[in-house]
Formats: C-alpha cells, structure tokens, sequence
C-alpha cells in the first residue's frame, strides 16, 4: 500500500463522520464518506424503481451505475452520471433502503473499485462499516468507534430539522440499522483484529480525535 490509509469503522451516530472530517483536515488528506455509496445506490434504486431483490434487474441497473466523489469547496459531492445528488440521499427513506440494499453482494462488489481507486493516488481518511475488515485489510491504522446506542440516537435527533421525527422512532430505525449491518452476510460490521476500539459514549469529538492521532503518530 502506497498511501496512508486510515480506516474508521463503526455503527450510525458514533462520531464517524465528523471525526473523519476533522482527522482527514489535521492531517492534510482527503476523507471518504463510503455510506455515502450505499446511500448513492439506494437512492438510484428508488428513483429508477429497481427491482433489487431481483439479481438480473440489479444487476443491469449496477451496470449503468457511474457514482463518483468530487470535492467542492471543502465538502465532499456525491455524483451520479453528473448530477449532484448529496443534497438527496440523507432523507430517512433513503438511509433505511441503503440499510436493507448493502446487503445485496453485487451491490458491495461494484462499490469495491470505487472505494480501492481513491486509495491508489492520495492518503486517505476512509469511514464505512467494513472498511478495515474488507475494503483495506492491510491499512495501517485502524479504529472502530462505537457508542451506547441511547447517545448516538439523542445525537442523530440533535442534527435533524426540528419536529421531523420523534426520539424514540430514531433509536428504533437505529437499532434495525446495527442489527442489519452486523448480521448480513457479506462484510457485516465487525471490529477487525487488528483495530484500536474507541468508545466515544463520553467523550468530545476533539477528544476522540486526539486519541486517534497520538495513536497514529505513536506507529
Ligand atoms: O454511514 P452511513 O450511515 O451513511 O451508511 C448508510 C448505510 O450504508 C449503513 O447503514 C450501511 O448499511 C451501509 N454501509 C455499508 N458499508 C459501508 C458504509 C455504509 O454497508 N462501508
């Protein structure tokens, strides 16, 4: 491997994002939101109307699929066959059909190329749930954070637009979020033997970031 490749893995509302975003801009290198992906293909999916429980109909539509990042004034875009599709795929339809999709094995293996391409020309803070498990098994820094799942719930409730859900149906969709990442077959979300595990139940993001940096400076 090339580059430095960095890989955060963990549930939804751990931090992921944010401390990716942050570590990527200390360190002077770009940062890859690879949930993102999946949220990319399920939207696709939705506006298309794919029948993706079927594998020759997903397996056409994967075929025409062309997502890419790009970088616009320090934000990363989400683009699909040109067109700006970031301000879309955050909705919560789109973050349970990307839940159910990412399952599916064609759908992994198309986004495989994308995510080991970027990892080819540049370093790279890469977040997702199988980052350090399957996509850059051989990274040399690695973290898993993970958090009690009534405080990532109370964060994610935080970010929304006010009066858009209530509390609890956020835990709820959060929880059949975990238990459909950590019990699908292809590259559930686990911790790889070989990754620092950081609880950010208690703790700051700059703290969390710390952490992470004086362990990459440690190896
Ligand atoms: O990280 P984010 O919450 O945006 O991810 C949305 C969904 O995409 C996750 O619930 C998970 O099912 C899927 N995902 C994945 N593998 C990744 C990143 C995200 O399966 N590397």
């Amino acid at each position: 491997m090339k580059y430095r490749i960095i890989t955060i893995d963990g549930p939804a509302g751990a931090g992921k994002t944010t401390i990716s975003n942050l570590l990527a801009n200390q360190l002077g290198c770009v940062y890859v939101d690879t949930g993102a992906l999946y949220r990319g293909v399920a939207y696709e999916i939705k506006q298309q109307k794919i029948d993706w429980e079927t594998d020759a109909s997903l397996g056409k539509f994967l075929a025409g699929l062309e997502l890419n990042f790009l970088m616009q004034k320090g934000n990363l875009v989400l683009i699909s066959s040109g067109r700006d599709i970031t301000p879309y795929i955050r909705t919560p339809e789109i973050t349970m059909l990307a839940s159910a999709t990412s399952a599916k094995p064609q759908i992994r293996s198309a986004l495989l190329d994308i995510q080991r391409n970027i990892a080819q020309s540049q370093d790279a803070v890469f977040e997702g749930r199988d980052m350090g498990t399957v996509v850059f098994p051989d990274a040399p820094f690695k973290f898993f954070l993970f958090a009690d799942l009534s405080v990532r719930a109370k964060r994610r409730y935080e970010e929304m637009p006010e009066g858009k859900e209530d509390i609890q149906k956020v835990q709820q969709d959060m929880e059949k979020r975990d238990t459909n990442d950590s019990q699908r077959k292809e590259a559930p979300l686990r911790v790889a033997s070989d990754a620092i595990k950081i609880d950010s139940s208690y703790l700051s993001i700059p703290e969390v970031v710390e952490k992470i940096l004086k362990n990459i400076q440690k190896g």
